[in-house]
Formats: structure tokens, C-alpha cells, sequence
């Protein structure tokens, strides 16, 4: 099976170097793109994360907003139709949009929620990443069928596989992909910039230094020789891949 891939940039913030790599001293300022990404060319479209809502965009002070239900509009999926949405993990960016999505199953790591509907509400570090009506619902969701709780390595589809690496939250996974260019691999933010994988340079917001690092290693070693590696708030994202729409790149 081999599939395309898409990564859809919905939204935009202004920070400083300082503000997210660890031990940085640099006031230099820092882009962040807010993405999601989908998989075409299995039995049925698979989306990786959700987005955000327009007011948490608001209260985040996120700019260029866009829907990403109007951003999967235009690879021609509709988000209210898709079966199953994979979720790297649950701060607010990857979490906060799951009502675009009323028709999906949720894919998240075992680990993912118990750390965010235990330990990640007990200390302001944590809580700070997360929308706490998004975990509430989450709860609803797990009592209504609509959670799939997933350990270790999965196959999402057919080829398609999710792996934990942890690190950056305590459940987070990535997710391998095989399409005509080769193996694409979307971190998410096992690397929120391509300074993060290629340096082993991390980030200040993680549950475990150790597995970051070691998350690092677990994607290259998935990549391989194709180094398609897709990380997750990179504006670089755009120029090593094909934007072919404004917020529309192809990865493969
Ligand atoms: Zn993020």
C-alpha cells in the first residue's frame, strides 16, 4: 500500500528561542506553525491530531488562523466523515479541535491518558499544555466507545504504524508512513523543529529528558535512508516539502 501524505498548517505564534529550546539564551524571535496531517490512499482517510478551536486560538494569541476542518476540506476530506483520528498526544494544539471530528474514533496512548487525567493536573508545569474541558471530554468520549487506547506499536492501517517515544508528554507517539518517495515519518513534536532532531537539541516542555533523546534516535532509525521526517511546528516544513497551496504541503 503506498499513500500520499499532507501536512496542513491551520495557525501561527510569535515566540523567542529562549521561550522553548532547553537551556537557551537567545532572544532571537521563533516561529511556530500549527499543523495537522492526514493520509490519503488507504480504505479510508486517517488524520493525525485535531487542531484547535477559534478560541483557544483567540486565547493563545495564535494568529492566521484557519479551520482545520476547512484545511482538510481542501485535500477533499470532510472532518465531520472521518473514521479514526490518531492523536500524538494531548496539549492543547493537537487536542483542543476533537469537535471538528464527531464521527471519529480517537487513537491515544494508554499512557497519554493516564498522565493527563492524573499527574499532568497536578502541577502548573503541566497543566499550562492542556485545556482541562478537552480531558473532560475525553472521559465522555472513552464511556461512549469513541477512545482507542493503544500501547507501544500499532498498525493504524494497512503498513501505517503509531509508535511511543514519549519524552516531550508521557504518551506520545509518532507515526511511519510508506508512500512512492519512501518512508515518511511525522514526529509531531518528538521534534517541533528540525533543530530539535538534527542538534539532539531539545525542547523545555517534557515529562522525560531521556526519552526525548531516545525519541530522536527511534525516528531516525524509522526514517531510514529516506529522511523524510516531518516534524511538527517547523515553518522549514514548507520549503523541504511542496506547499502547493498557501498552508497546503505535500509531503508524498
Ligand atoms: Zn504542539
Amino acid at each position: 500500500m503506498s499513500y500520499q501524505v499532507y501536512a496542513l498548517r491551520y495557525a501561527e505564534k510569535d515566540l523567542k528561542e529562549c521561550q522553548f529550546f532547553f537551556r537557551e539564551a537567545s532572544q532571537a524571535p521563533l516561529t511556530l506553525h500549527y499543523y495537522l496531517w492526514v493520509i490519503l490512499g488507504g480504505p479510508h482517510p486517517l488524520v493525525v491530531d485535531t487542531g484547535f478551536a477559534a478560541a483557544e486560538a483567540q486565547r493563545r494569541e495564535a494568529r492566521k488562523w484557519v479551520s482545520p476542518a476547512e484545511m482538510l476540506a481542501r485535500v477533499g476530506v470532510k472532518a465531520a466523515e472521518v473514521p479514526v483520528t490518531l492523536i500524538s498526544h494531548l496539549h492543547w494544539d493537537h487536542w483542543g479541535g476533537r469537535g471538528f471530528f464527531p464521527g471519529s474514533q480517537f487513537w491515544v496512548q494508554r499512557e497519554e491518558l493516564a498522565f493527563w487525567t492524573g499527574v499532568g493536573g497536578q502541577y502548573e508545569v503541566f497543566r499550562m499544555f492542556a485545556i482541562p474541558e478537552s480531558l473532560a471530554e475525553l472521559v465522555r468520549l472513552n464511556y461512549a466507545g469513541r477512545v482507542r487506547l493503544v500501547e507501544g506499536e500499532v498498525e493504524v492501517l494497512p503498513g501505517v504504524t503509531a509508535h511511543w517515544v514519549g519524552g516531550h508528554t508521557a504518551g506520545l507517539q509518532i507515526v511511519s508512513v510508506p508512500t512512492a518517495r519512501g518512508r515518511v515519518v511525522l514526529t509531531s513534536d518528538a521534534s517541533h523543529y528540525y533543530r530539535n532532531i538534527e542538534r539532539r537539541d531539545p525542547v523545555q516542555i517534557v515529562t522525560s529528558l531521556p526519552q526525548m533523546l531516545r525519541g530522536f534516535d527511534r525516528i531516525d532509525e524509522l526514517a531510514g535512508a529516506s529522511r523524510l521526517v516531518v516534524v511538527g511546528h517547523d515553518p522549514e516544513v514548507a520549503r523541504r516539502f511542496d506547499e502547493v497551496e498557501p498552508g497546503i504541503v505535500r509531503i508524498a
